[in-house]
């Protein structure tokens, strides 16, 4: 029976295995996949991921925090967008050895809504969330699929990047293709991205980030990635000002997703994920 698990310190208050759970038995496989949580130390990181994936019976883990560059250096092989980004989220374990993705950079694409891409987008932040995201918003690929399920092509973006420590957002632009900002006007934008941990515990973003709620207006998308308590101050005010909003929880199904499919090759149902997510 094949194990699924994420990886993280602290893990306890992981949405991972419900969400994984729900869409294993959606897509008829709860039988024979288990998906579940593991806390591992830093120090202890490498040595069980090297024994789980000689083990045999783990087909493969999410990577979550403080873990995803550890998960890219002890793998044998990577894909491009992990590469790029530094980091990864998910492994899979094939005969001994360990593959690693970062999916991600995929669910940021995914949880955008249909039809978007091309414009301008400004990321806020220049942590492990803004790379990924970054990096995907700069270079396109694959949305969510159509209503007939038929997979749609992001196009790129030309990406600003806005970080309290500034020096962040440049090394971080330089790096990933996007340009750094100081005082951007987010009115201008038709997409916006926070990614710093603002909002996390009740911090007010208009506070802290370069946006007041009168820039926002129904052309733009405002994506926030933290999921803490929904919606969130910023998804709120960009509610209330006509915008489309996409929250932390939508993101966290996306990238959950494109991990499952990388293990069983199917494609699982959203809809069991995101109820899954959410209980
Ligand atoms: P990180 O690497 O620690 O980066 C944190 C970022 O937040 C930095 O850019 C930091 O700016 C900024 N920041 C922190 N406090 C700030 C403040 N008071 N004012 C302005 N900026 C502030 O963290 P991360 O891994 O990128 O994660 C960021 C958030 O994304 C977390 O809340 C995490 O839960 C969420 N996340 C969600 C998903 C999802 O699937 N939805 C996936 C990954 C992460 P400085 O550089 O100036 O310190």
């Amino acid at each position: 029976m094949p194990r699924l698990a994420v990886i993280g310190h602290p893990v306890a208050h992981t949405r991972s295995p419900g969400m994984q759970t729900a869409a294993l038995a959606e897509l008829g496989l709860a039988g024979e996949w288990t998906y579940g949580a593991i806390d591992v130390e830093p120090r202890n990181f490498e040595v069980e991921v090297a024994e789980l994936a000689a083990a045999g019976d783990y087909a493969g883990v999410n990577v979550t925090l403080p873990h995803k560059e550890a998960a890219l250096a002890i793998a044998d092989e990577a894909s491009a967008g992990a590469r790029a980004i530094g980091a990864a989220n998910t492994l899979t374990f094939s005969d001994g050895r360990i593959a690693a993705a970062n999916t991600d950079a995929g669910g940021v694409l995914r949880s955008l809504p249909a039809g978007i891409g091309g414009g301008r987008a400004l990321v806020f932040g220049a942590g492990g969330a803004a790379r990924a995201a970054i990096w995907a918003l700069a270079h396109g690929g694959e949305g969510a699929p159509d209503e007939d399920g038929a997979p749609t092509r992001v196009p790129p973006f030309q990406v600003d990047v806005w970080n309290r420590t500034a020096a962040r957002a440049a090394a971080v632009a330089a790096e990933l293709g996007g340009r750094p900002v100081a005082d951007p006007v987010a009115a201008d934008y038709a997409l916006l991205v926070n990614t710093t941990s603002v909002g996390l515990h009740g911090e007010d973003p208009f506070a802290l980030l370069p946006l007041a709620a009168a820039e926002l207006h129904p052309s733009q998308v405002v994506f926030d990635i933290v999921y803490g308590p929904q919606p969130s101050a910023l998804l709120a005010a960009a509610e209330a000002a006509g915008a489309t909003t996409v929250d932390g929880l939508e993101m966290l199904v996306q990238q959950g997703a494109i991990s499952l499919r990388i293990w069983t090759g199917e494609e699982p149902s959203l809809e069991a994920m995101r109820t899954g997510a959410r209980r």
